[in-house]
């Protein structure tokens, strides 16, 4: 999945995410990122969130949703991509280290984060006039 969040100059966020679906996929799965809530969500009040990794688990959890409300309740972007990810363990806790499963989210003031399973999600940040690329957390 390649997903994309961002907050333009009137403060307005969008967001937007693709996917490459999964290897060996039955025909005619679907995954999360097409699903608004899982692989995607943006509330312009609060904040945007996308997913990439194993979709059905993104699904089940309702992920990017589940993040954009973390965040409402004051989570900072990374603790909600966290908290979203652990839920995922939670549920899977025997399998967890086979999972791939990474969230990005950033909220109405600009602060961003991530937070993934394993190790090696990195995101890029752009600003004006400025880029960087940023290894998000793991718990891995
Ligand atoms: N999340 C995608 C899916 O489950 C896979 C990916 O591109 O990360 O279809």
């Amino acid at each position: 999945t390649i997903g994309m969040v961002a907050l333009d100059a009137a403060g307005n966020l969008s967001g937007a995410c693709t996917t490459s679906g999964m290897a060996f996929k039955m025909r005619g799965r679907v995954g999360d990122s097409p699903i608004i809530g899982a692989g995607l969500y943006v509330d312009n009040e609060v904040g945007a969130a996308t997913a990439t990794g194993v979709g059905e688990e993104v699904i089940r959890v309702v992920g990017s949703f589940l993040v954009v409300e973390l965040m409402r309740q004051g989570y900072s972007p990374e603790a909600a991509c966290k908290d979203a990810v652990m839920r995922i363990v939670k549920k899977k806790p025997a399998n967890a280290k086979e999972i791939q499963i990474g969230f990005l989210a950033l909220n109405k003031k600009g602060e961003h984060g991530a937070f993934c399973l394993q190790k090696g999600f990195s995101y890029a940040v752009t600003t004006a006039g400025q880029e960087q690329l940023i290894q998000g957390k793991h718990h891995f």
